[in-house]
């Protein structure tokens, strides 16, 4: 992140200084990311089955995987971006009879160790990859709530770990790029909160509109922002207890927006 671009942005506006800077979380804040991963872990699941011939119909199918997909997660450098293939593999362990916390262990000693062809696996892989590159559409009251917001001319800031390129283009595939002024890619820690309420200045109210606790709540109230959690569907393991002085809990996107005009 060149620090040229994020100053241009607090140049670049000839506006009222206490007009607010809004920063946004993108996944499952503005767009259904949880949905489009929703719809691909059900597919890989039924796949999974059919490849193996075990089926377990009476269980929760989507709290089925994602009880492997947390406990890899958790185990994994890469956290939930670990490669599908070793879901694959787990699922496998699990439908043979494993406790969760016993599949992820198995695929992590050996993730080849599966009932499965290479090439089946490989072309399970290939749909999943495909399913998860579909765009997530936006949430319930995400447009208003912007239009709101940019009507108002808060400047939005965009902070994401998504990568810039995939955040540009779902911007646009949804039609929401003309209201972010800046979108930011980089690891959301208290330090780069810091570093943008610097850069508008301590009179500038700033605030952080995200879904997650710990990524994106926490950091930015621990650098005095305000912050206002908008619940969402997806919860991970390490977000489950968690909890931090959120300035207001909103029920959408819109009501978030609403609460900064209201200056909560
Ligand atoms: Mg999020």
């Amino acid at each position: 992140m060149p620090h040229s671009s994020l100053a241009s942005t607090a140049d670049r506006s000839h506006r009222d200084r206490t007009t607010p800077v809004v920063c946004l979380d993108a996944d499952n804040t503005l767009w259904d990311t949880d949905g489009v991963f929703a719809a691909a872990q059900l597919r890989l699941l039924a796949n999974v089955i059919t490849a193996t011939g075990i089926d377990m119909a009476k269980e929760d199918r989507l709290a089925y995987v994602r009880e492997i997909d947390q406990e890899l997660a958790s185990r994994h450098h890469l956290g939930l971006r670990y490669p599908a293939r070793l879901l694959i593999a787990a699922l496998c362990h699990r439908l043979l009879g494993d406790e969760p916390d016993v599949a992820a262990r198995k695929t992590w000693k050996d993730p080849s160790t599966i009932p499965l062809a290479k090439e089946v696996a490989e072309e399970i892989e290939k749909q999943y990859l495909s399913d998860l590159s579909v765009a997530p559409k936006l949430l319930p009251g995400v447009r208003t709530g912007l239009e709101r917001l940019h009507d108002a001319d808060a400047i939005l800031v965009l902070v994401t770990e998504g990568g810039r390129d995939r955040v540009e283009t779902l911007l646009q595939a949804n039609k929401i790029d003309r209201y972010i002024d800046r979108v930011i890619d980089a690891p959301k820690r208290k330090e780069l909160f810091v570093r943008l309420r610097r850069l508008f200045g301590s009179n500038v109210p700033v605030y952080m509109i995200g879904d997650q606790i710990t990524r994106d709540i926490q950091p930015a109230a621990e650098a005095g922002l305000r912050t206002i959690h908008v619940e969402g569907k997806f919860r991970p393991i390490w977000e489950v207890g968690a909890s931090a002085p959120t300035t207001h809990e909103a029920s959408t996107f819109e009501d978030a927006a609403n609460a900064v005009l209201a200056r909560a």
